[in-house]
């Protein structure tokens, strides 16, 4: 079976990370994951240059900068690295596929979007959107927000969110029936994550296009991993 982390973080480009790419490569890598997707919190969100007064395409450069270094040290150890990225909106979070740093480059548009035009431009040019931990509460949230008509999917299983919380969202997506249902960690610290979700296929993924098109024909599964017992938390 060929593993899969879809939501993963790290620093210094998310600034609630802990861990570095190379870290983080590291640890999925010493798991036996095939690969991990990168989807660092993007302008709009925790990106720890965003509130920095640089112009739009200079912050990108600076936002992929963590997935380019960590091109080479996947290269090394064997593991895919697949680029992804989390835009936020007030702690409502999408989880966004198949777009690569040349489409983002060019448009510097979507800073000015409301979520409900941007998800759906982001959808017509072939990104596969999901929203992150739909249910996920907080002191910080005001309100949870959902968005049926803009998305693909749902995460039905975020390892860093409570059962409930989770089964929320596998309940919001089956009644909509979504077609796109993923699992993923939300790891923002490398091998100091408790517990692991992800997805997983019975031969290896090619490309992250590859990956969209079998999440949209329901052929990846999701798996758990729970280390709580490894880790000292
Ligand atoms: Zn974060
Ligand atoms: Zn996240």
């Amino acid at each position: 079976m060929y593993r899969y982390e879809t939501h993963l973080h790290t620093s210094p480009v998310s600034k609630c990370a802990k861990k570095t790419i190379g870290e983080s490569l590291e640890f999925y890598a010493s798991l036996g994951y095939d690969g991990v997707f990168l989807t660092n919190h993007f302008l709009d969100g925790n990106f720890y240059l965003r509130d920095a007064d640089l112009p739009y395409a200079e912050k990108i450069e600076l936002y992929c900068k963590d997935y380019e270094d960590g091109l080479p040290i996947a290269k090394k150890l064997g593991i895919k690295l697949f680029f992804g990225v989390e835009l936020t909106y007030g702690g409502t979070d999408f989880l966004i596929y198949g777009l690569d740093k040349e489409w983002y480059l060019a448009h510097p548009e979507i800073m000015e979007m409301k979520k409900s035009e941007e998800l759906p431009f982001l959808r017509e040019q072939g990104a596969l959107v999901i929203q992150a931990h739909p249910f996920r509460d907080s002191s910080y949230i005001d309100h949870i927000r959902l968005f049926p008509r803009c998305v693909d999917g749902v995460e039905i299983l975020n390892s860093g969110r409570p059962a409930f919380e989770n089964e929320m969202a596998e309940l919001y997506a089956k009644k909509y029936g979504f077609p796109c249902l993923t699992a993923g960690s939300d790891n923002h610290r490398a091998g100091d994550c408790p517990l692991l979700a992800g997805m997983e296929c019975e031969t290896p993924l090619h490309s992250v296009a590859d990956y969209i098109a079998r999440v949209r024909a329901g052929s990846m599964r999701i798996f758990t991993i729970d280390r709580s017992k490894d880790v000292n938390q």
